[in-house]
């Protein structure tokens, strides 16, 4: 695909979201949009762009019948906004039914493949991870949450999995790799197909939240349902793709990786807000021509902090956008307002997260007991 490339372990870019969907088959979420009668700020204002077999979930919904929401993160660190964004969507489509349960792994196998982070080290970024989740507004009462290296049954189907798939199978969806991340792939597979075990309710639909950048791993396990299915009766996982916010210094993500290129939910809020005063902006050389040509918003980074995470509402994001390429707006107004917004936005959130830190712990300890045998 030229200018966009896809790897769930590294950089990837979107530059042309239809041109994604057409290429790897994935659903506009237009259509479903009138059957959400709360539409959740990432799907009214398009950052929820696309899905597979989303009609399934939202079938559940109406019909008062059981779904999960499954997710996960590698814990290589504090919570950053694109964690922010599938949580956003966990607790969204969680609030949605009392039938729905969220299923959340500490991908941890993973970690240490990609990583080299070790387990012990992964269980202590977890703890404030969790937190974060909670934070964000997951019930607890309906969530399971495990380390990828202590759920028997995700190894064992991930051992299953092996015998399903050939080499030429996985590089065809995630290149050329290691074997180490063949391995943890195959455990994201056992991560989605999981909640559909006996002890888990049986067989239904599961939501899987992801970045655009996820989408190798839903494929897989799709693969893995569809070869499975006469012994487990798998639904077919289903999938919402969110789009990929650009960092702060104007790449085509944020990442981990990079420190200037983004800010966790954990950063002193003083110094995320000052972060966002020295970001890229889609801003013209002089005001002059600001004022004649308007600015570009869709190149903007701190646009996208209003669209995908502060804007106080969509009526916000919208006036935002417009005096932006009306040429109204100026840049250096424009990144204090953020800045502002992202200060007070961290301030509440630290302490609610560490009010939930107990919570965290618990849930954690508990791992899957009390939802299987
Ligand atoms: S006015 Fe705001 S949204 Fe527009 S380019 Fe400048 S910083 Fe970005």
């Amino acid at each position: 695909m030229v200018g966009d490339a896809i790897d769930p372990w590294g950089s990837s870019t979107v530059k042309d979201y239809n041109r994604l969907r057409q290429e790897f088959g994935i659903e506009p979420v237009a259509p479903l949009l009138a059957r959400f009668p709360r539409p959740s700020s990432h799907l009214s204002r398009g950052i929820d762009f696309g899905h597979r077999d989303l009609g399934r979930v939202v079938d559940a919904i109406d019909g008062h019948a059981p779904f999960a929401v499954m997710s996960g993160i590698k814990p290589t660190g504090d919570f950053h906004l694109g964690n922010k964004m599938t949580a956003d969507d966990m607790v969204y489509f969680q609030s949605l039914s009392k039938k729905a349960t969220v299923y959340y792994s500490i991908a941890d196998v993973e970690a240490y493949c990609d990583n080299g982070i070790t387990f012990e080290e992964s269980a202590k970024i977890a703890l404030r991870n969790v937190a974060d989740l909670l934070a964000l507004g997951l019930d607890p009462d309906r969530a399971v949450v495990y380390f990828q290296s202590q759920e028997v049954r995700v190894m064992r189907f991930a051992a299953l999995f092996s015998r399903g798939v050939t080499n030429n199978m996985l590089k065809a969806i995630y290149g050329d790799r290691q074997i180490g991340l063949y391995i943890s792939a195959l455990m994201v597979a056992g991560d989605i197909l999981m909640p559909q075990l006996p002890e888990f309710g049986g067989p239904k639909p599961v939501l899987v939240p992801v970045g655009a950048d996820q989408d190798p791993h839903i494929r897989l396990a799709r693969d893995m349902a569809a070869k499975y299915r006469e012994e487990f009766k798998f639904v077919p996982p289903s999938a919402i793709y969110h789009r990929l916010m650009l960092s702060l210094n104007g790449d085509a993500k944020m990442s981990k990786r990079s420190v200037s290129s983004s800010f966790t939910l954990d950063d002193q809020p003083a110094a995320a807000a000052k972060k966002v005063l020295s970001a890229f902006t889609g801003g013209r050389d002089t005001v002059e021509e600001q004022r004649r040509l308007g600015g570009r918003a869709d190149i903007c980074p701190v646009y996208d902090l209003y669209r995908f995470h502060f804007a106080l509402d969509d009526a916000h994001a919208d006036r935002v956008y417009s005096e932006c390429v009306k040429g109204v707006r100026m840049c250096g107004d424009c990144k204090q307002e953020a800045s502002r917004l992202v200060k007070a936005y961290m301030e509440e959130h630290r302490k609610k997260r560490d009010l939930m830190m107990p919570e965290a712990k618990r849930l954690l300890s508990k791992g899957t007991k009390g939802f299987a045998g």
